[in-house]
């Protein structure tokens, strides 16, 4: 696909060739089955002060939280008896969880509940991300969110995208299968932009790219600010498919928070992927990146449910491997 199509494919009036050749697309390269990973988020705490994100240092309205590393691991067990075969730590970025007890937390997961570990934990040093691999982290998830360094720089006012791109260049190097995305809407953020984000997802070669609409937080100084829409990310979904082929694609949480059919229908025109959230829900409402997010009062088997009922509505099945990548096998996959 050239730039000119990816730009017309995101401005067009009607796209139901695009969403249905996505759709076809996925079944020949990634399947029927839907992968799934349990999201642990388990902790808010962050340094940095990103304009759009409602767990930004500066937002004092925020209960801040840290599970121990106990927590965590009983927190992945419960999902491990589930029957999730891949588990997602998100957190905050800060440094209150050393380096060396994460490496001990991931070195225990993997020993005790053989699931795949994906780790979602922000900018960290070469050295930091060497030992999180070294002590089992198979995966990494750093959305650049977005390829304008122009815009990047007023959101994320505290960070570099270059240094963020030397993050992403690092954790390819060291053998995680990398994932990478944008969010969808962002004030300022054109068609052209997108487009960009899509080129840049394809020369990055990633693993797996999860992109949401932008929900603007009121607790942000993106108060105020117009919402990213389903529509315009369903299209780059689509249009990820197209290019980037037998990448691993979320239907996210983001979408279903803007529409209780978003990911249903993320599903249909491109996506493969669910991401269950298993935190112990008294956390819940204290992570919430952007308002209106779905399943705050959702204990994790409420998730299971849900999501298994979601994908028997859509004809399809759960997969049952622990889903890595399909193009780096024997690039940092392990047995599990
Ligand atoms: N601290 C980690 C994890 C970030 S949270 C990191 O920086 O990588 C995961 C993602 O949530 C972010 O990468 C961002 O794309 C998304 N997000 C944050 N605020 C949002 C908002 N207001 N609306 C939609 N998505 C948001």
């Amino acid at each position: 696909m050239t730039y000119a199509q990816i730009v017309d494919g995101l401005t067009r009036p009607d796209v139901q060739d695009i969403f249905a050749e996505a759709d076809r697309v996925r079944r020949e390269q990634v399947g029927d089955a839907v992968h799934l990973r349990g999201l642990i988020e388990f902790s808010n705490v962050c340094g940095r002060d990103c304009f759009y994100c409602g767990l930004r240092r500066s937002n004092r309205a925020v209960e801040r939280y840290s599970m121990s590393i106990d927590e965590i691991y009983e927190t992945a067990a419960n999902a491990a008896r589930l029957g999730y075969k891949s588990l997602v730590l998100q957190s905050g970025e800060s440094s209150a969880y050393p380096v060396a007890d994460v490496c001990r937390l991931l070195e225990r997961i993997k020993r005790e509940l053989k699931v795949a570990i994906t780790l979602s934990i922000g900018e960290k040093t070469r050295e930091e991300y060497a030992s999180l691999k070294a002590a089992g982290a198979d995966r990494y998830l750093l959305r650049f969110e977005t390829s304008s360094s122009r815009l990047f720089a007023e959101l994320k006012p505290d960070s570099s995208f270059d240094e963020r791109m030397q993050c992403l260049l690092w954790l390819k190097e060291l053998g995680f299968q990398v994932g990478s995305g944008i969010m969808v809407g962002l004030p300022g953020q054109t068609p052209e932009m997108i487009a960009d984000d899509i080129m840049l997802m394809k020369i990055l070669d990633l693993d797996m790219i999860g992109i949401g609409p932008f929900i603007p937080n009121p607790q942000t100084p993106l108060e105020g600010a117009v919402s990213g829409t389903l529509d315009m990310t369903l299209r780059a979904v689509a249009l990820i498919r197209l290019v980037t082929r037998n990448t691993h694609i979320p239907a996210t949480t983001a979408m279903g928070s803007i529409d209780k059919q978003g990911r249903q229908r993320a599903l249909r025109c491109g996506a493969n992927v669910l991401m269950p959230n298993v935190t112990p829900t008294r956390y819940r409402e204290h992570y919430q990146l952007y308002p209106g997010k779905i399943c705050i009062q959702d204990k994790p088997a409420d998730c299971a449910l849900c999501i298994s009922g979601m994908v028997a509505s859509l004809g399809r099945s759960i997969a049952q491997d622990a889903g890595h990548s399909l193009k780096s096998v024997g690039r940092g996959a392990s047995a599990s």
